[in-house]
């Protein structure tokens, strides 16, 4: 029999019904300010999803979209003037910036409280004490959610993550080994001598390379827990547009695992309602 398929878009629906209700007790109105650098399509319909969200949520959200050729100085005193805005809560820049920019120095100039992606070094750094409660990076947080609201065990679990990066692949095992998820982690990166063994050996597998297909179902222990964070435009001239959207995962690993998050339709929803979450902890963090 084949694997379940783990619908994000069915748990996020379900984590803005419990945002609403946390919204409605707010004193004032959550409010995100987004950030956009030039004209790269695919960041502009990520920000309109998030946009989007936020409208169905009833959170006031702020777009800054400004050209490529912005300096980044006229960037850094937008932050500062955002992160004195007392009616704002979160700031987020949509990555990736021009390449003139330094992403990182820019990311560190947000206010931690306000830092809704999780990525400045404050925040980043509570997760590694294993302290959960700041600003965790959203997508991460929510393959967690998507594991809780699965009901998929995690204590004890050997449970292995392919990719490092300080966004999706690190915290996303530090949030797996923490105290109350406690699974055993393995990092898998591209210095890695044989990753095939390490996948078969694991009961979950969470898979953020960005390689097509890359994991093969002779990968994965019958009954394995696969998850997908994988966003990669591949060619398809069956499609009108020339291309599709491809996981990390081969498609055939449905056949091995018990449950695998689709791509799309897995990971994406929960990315995107992980950061209204972040939204409103900040709006209830600084409202009082
Ligand atoms: P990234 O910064 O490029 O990191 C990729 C990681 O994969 C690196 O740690 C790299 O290892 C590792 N890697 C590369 N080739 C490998 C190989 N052959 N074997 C094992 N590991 C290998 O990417 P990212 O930002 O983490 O994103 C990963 C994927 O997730 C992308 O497809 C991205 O589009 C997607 N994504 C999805 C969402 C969502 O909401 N669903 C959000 C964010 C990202 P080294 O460190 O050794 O180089």
């Amino acid at each position: 029999m084949g694997a379940m398929l783990l619908d994000g878009k069915a748990c996020a629906a379900d984590l803005e019904i419990r945002l609403k209700e946390q919204i409605s007790s707010c004193k004032i109105q959550p409010h995100l300010a987004v950030i956009i650098v030039g004209d790269d399509p695919a960041s502009h319909v990520y920000v309109r999803n998030k946009v989007l969200s936020c409208e169905r949520l009833g959170i006031k959200s702020t777009h800054i979209s400004l050209p490529a050729e912005t300096e980044q100085d006229f960037i850094a005193e937008k932050i500062r003037s955002l992160n004195a805005d007392d009616s704002l809560h979160g700031i987020l820049i949509q990555s990736p910036l021009p390449p003139h920019m330094d992403e990182e120095m820019l990311t560190e100039l947000i206010d931690p409280r306000k830092d809704v992606d999780g990525f400045h070094p404050i925040n980043l750094g509570r997760l590694v004490q294993g302290r959960v409660e700041g600003m965790v990076p959203c997508t991460p947080s929510g393959v967690m959610e998507l594991l809780n609201w699965a009901e998929v065990e995690l204590s004890g679990k050997k449970a292995v993550v392919i990719g490092r990066s300080f966004n999706v692949g690190m915290p996303q095992a530090l949030l797996l080994a923490a105290k109350g998820a406690d699974a055993t982690v393995t990092i898998v990166h591209s210095r890695t001598v044989d990753a095939k063994a390490e996948c078969l050996a694991a009961d979950i597998i969470i898979a953020a390379v960005g390689r097509p297909g890359m994991v093969k179902s002779d990968w994965i222990k019958p009954g394995a827990v696969v998850i997908d964070v994988g966003i990669n435009r591949v060619d398809d001239s069956t499609r009108e547009r020339g291309w599709r959207l491809a996981g990390d995962v081969d498609p055939e690993v449905q056949e091995v695992a018990s449950l695998l998050s689709p791509v799309p339709g897995g990971v994406g929803p929960m990315t995107v309602a992980m950061l209204m979450a972040n939204t409103v902890k900040s709006a209830t963090f600084l409202q009082d």
